[in-house]
């Protein structure tokens, strides 16, 4: 066996579960640690400031320089106290994965000795060089520099040794160049308008925010084993790999015991999650063999995004000291399932109501049935951006995959509240009469259950879910950033809301009684939206027919589903919301665009490399094996027998041919294919070009490359196969 696949299954057999052991047992011991959070705060900020830092993190209000001063002068004691030596302005590029640069506290000054120092204005502002980071062209139009500013509504932490600060990133003309700050604009927006909406049902509620529950699904895999594999390492997942002959069809992984040495890792993991402040609560097996999902308790939306860019980025740094390698692709494996990210999203008061949540009176239950109703109407409206927010390269292998839910957005809802919304649509339009008010009351939102969590009527198909006090937004790949999903989903529920305020206020100046007046809308509401309604199986055929009828977009690249974001209406719509401006939104649109061209490009070329370094010299050693055998037989056998036994590895031998010249040729065709679209300006047009030019060959390519494993000697394959990487 080739030394490097030798080494490495060597290495994984010898591997023990690691002797990880958790410093302090009691997780509330632990919880929040290393995290600047209100007791922290109220310890080492004194008064004036400490009010002023908490008015900042719950609303976001302006600090001015000498608070920031204190604040920052308490913060460095604290972090100091914990050993922190260097801070960092902590950013989420568009890169996707998160930024940061160190810069230490100490300053000398001058004469031999120095302080450790931290200012205000070294808070709240910094500038690192913008020009190495996706801008989509914001910067050619204005000016290389970027910079980076403090966002208290998200707390600082300690990391390794260095305090690190959440911020947003923009351009010097202030133009968002990262993940943060459209969420942030979308989250003020949908809480300026959910909060007028609640008043309509409680003049108590000041401010709405926006709620968020990811589930992190994940493959791990033996380090070993994936350094010795150039396209796992390169590209995130296997280019190449014959399915091993037991997958997931027998179902013993979903839920099963987890594994001694992955449980090490989770521990560890966990351990360092709740340090930061991340409340991880669910871990288990999934559905693939390797394959784990961990999930954390909802938080407000902004503070949960930060704290799964900061779980990405730990779970390899805590890999590491396990032997293991986190995939976080979405497809690491041909023919075994893929990886998502759930999104929960709801919608919160500061009153303490869950507004997705049924409550226990028919006045809650309204306020509940607003919410729900104008959900389904802004994702009715919208669906065609929801797909754009959830479009990757890696994502394209799994929507519509028979695994995840398909690229066709709907909604459901189960069938209890089907039911409520029938009968609401049945009411008579306009002033409601006291029969219809008491049939409401008793039948209709008087009926809805407080707690609608039936776990058997959930439907596992469907992209959008209700799950009885949040929808659950499915098709999100597991390595995306939640920003990009929850700021679609936020604006359009806040631009949503603001045309119900609008049709409501416009009936109640006419005269009309608030509660008639919202039930109009809803009723109106309730008929129009009803084609984003699906109860069925999201995976199966008829679905995608009847999808197709009702006039649903199926789109299943992402070059093409990134369109939506950049259609006039959508580009209103951004704006009217205040969440990005134009330039902003086509910016990002062509960022989105050259990543995606850019991995796809990379794949082609590791495929490319793999498939002439590695497979083609073993299928040929193996097929000069083949001949002298024949020729041995020959030597040995008189014609008559000879003919008879050789025939099927004189086949043989033809066929390794054809799949050898196959890979050639294709391999040849594919770098033109390359070459031609290389050529092409627009970005757009070149990432089409790459997806229907350049991809099918890589796929071509693999298929003759997983041909030939079945057929060469085990103990010349020269990569780990799937039997050795999953099990
Ligand atoms: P599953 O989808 O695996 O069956 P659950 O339905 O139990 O899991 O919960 C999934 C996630 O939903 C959890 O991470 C939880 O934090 C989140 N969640 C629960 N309530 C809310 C809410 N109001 N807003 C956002 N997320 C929520
Ligand atoms: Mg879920």
């Amino acid at each position: 066996m080739p030394a490097i696949r030798f080494a490495a299954l060597q290495q994984k057999l010898n591997r023990k579960p690691s002797d990880y052991q958790p410093e302090k047992l009691r997780i509330s011991d632990v919880f929040g640690e290393n995290v600047f959070n209100h007791m922290a705060v109220r310890e080492y900020i004194p008064g004036e400031a400490y009010k002023c830092l908490m008015e900042a993190m719950e609303h976001g209000t302006k600090i001015n320089r000498d608070m920031a001063d204190q604040i920052a002068s308490g913060m460095k004691s604290w972090a100091m106290n914990k050993g922190a030596t260097h801070y960092t302005h902590w950013f989420q590029p568009l890169t996707g994965a998160t930024a940061e640069k160190h810069d230490s506290f100490f300053q000398p000054t001058g004469d031999g000795v120095g302080i450790e120092k931290f200012t205000g204005s070294l808070l709240v502002q910094q500038e690192p060089d913008a020009s190495s980071f996706p801008n989509g062209g914001i910067r050619n139009t204005f000016e290389a520099r970027g910079y980076t500013a403090w966002d208290p509504t998200s707390p600082a932490f300690i990391l390794g040794r260095t305090l690190c600060i959440p911020t947003v990133f923009v351009s010097y003309t202030g133009e968002a160049l990262d993940n943060k700050t459209p969420l942030l604009r979308a989250l003020q927006s949908v809480d300026s308008i959910a909060t007028e909406v609640c008043q309509y049902f409680d003049k108590n509620v000041k401010k709405v925010v926006s709620t968020l529950g990811w589930e992190q699904e994940y493959f791990l895999v033996d380090a070993g084993l994936y350094e010795s594999r150039p396209d796992l390492k390169m590209t995130g997942r296997t280019l190449l790999g014959h399915a091993a002959a037991k997958g997931q069809q027998l179902d013993d992984h979903y839920f099963g015991s987890i594994p001694d040495r992955a449980r090490q890792f989770m521990r560890e993991l966990e351990y360092e999650s709740y340090k930061l402040g991340i409340p991880v609560t669910t871990r288990h097996n999934e559905v693939a063999p390797s394959q784990y999902e961990l999930a954390p308790m909802f938080e407000e939306a902004n503070v949960s995004v930060d704290h799964n860019s900061l779980l990405m980025d730990l779970m390899n740094k805590v890999a590491a000291r396990h032997d293991f390698k986190v995939l976080l692709h979405e497809k690491p494996y041909k023919g075994v399932n893929g990886s998502g990210k759930h999104n929960n999203w709801s919608l919160a008061t500061d009153t303490g109501v869950n507004l997705l949540s049924p409550g226990k009176t028919p006045k809650t239950n309204l306020q509940f049935l607003t919410f729900f109703v104008n959900s389904i109407m802004a994702v009715h409206d919208n669906a065609d951006l929801l797909r754009a927010a959830i479009a990757s390269a890696g994502n394209d292998h799994r929507l519509g995959a028979n695994e995840a839910p398909p690229a066709i957005i709907s909604v459901f809802i189960g069938s209890q509240l089907t039911e409520t919304l029938n009968a609401l649509e049945k009411l008579e339009k306009g002033k409601l009469s006291p029969e219809d008010k008491t049939n409401l009351k008793l039948n209709v939102v008087g009926k809805i259950p407080e707690i609608l969590l039936d776990n058997t009527d959930r439907n596992r198909t469907s992209p959008f879910a209700f799950t009885g006090n949040k929808f659950e937004f499915r098709a999100v790949g597991s390595s995306a950033n939640c920003a990009q999903p929850m700021t679609i989903m936020n604006t359009i529920m806040a631009s949503q809301l603001r045309k119900f305020k609008n049709a409501v206020d416009a009936h109640i100046k006419d005269g009309m009684k608030k509660d008639d007046a919202i039930f109009n809308v809803l009723k109106d509401y309730i008929t129009a939206s009803k084609g984003i309604l699906f109860e069925g199986d999201g995976y199966s055929e008829e679905w995608v027919k009847m999808a197709e009828s009702r006039g649903h977009n199926n789109v299943k690249t992402t070059p093409e589903a990134l369109d939506f974001y950049v259609t006039p209406s959508a580009i209103a719509l951004f704006e009217e919301n205040g969440v990005m401006n134009k330039v902003e939104v086509i910016a990002r649109h062509e960022i989105m665009l050259e990543e995606y061209q850019k991995k796809i490009q990379i794949e082609s070329r590791v495929l490319g490399d793999i498939a002439g370094n590695h497979i083609l010299p073993t299928a040929i050693t193996y097929q000069n094996r083949l001949i002298e055998n024949v020729k041995g037989l020959k030597e040995v056998l008189d014609t008559e027998t000879f003919n008879k036994v050789a025939k099927e590895q004189l086949e043989m031998i033809v066929q390794i041919s054809d799949y050898i010249s196959g890979i050639i040729r294709n391999k040849e065709d594919m770098i033109a294919a390359r070459k031609k679209w290389n050529k092409v300006e627009d970005i757009r047009e070149r990432s089409i070009g790459y997806r229907t030019e350049v991809f099918p060959y890589c796929e071509k390519i693999r298929y003759q490359c997983d041909k030939l494993e079945l057929m060469v000697d085990d103990e010349l394959w020269p990569l780990p196969k799937y039997r050795e990487l999953l099990f």
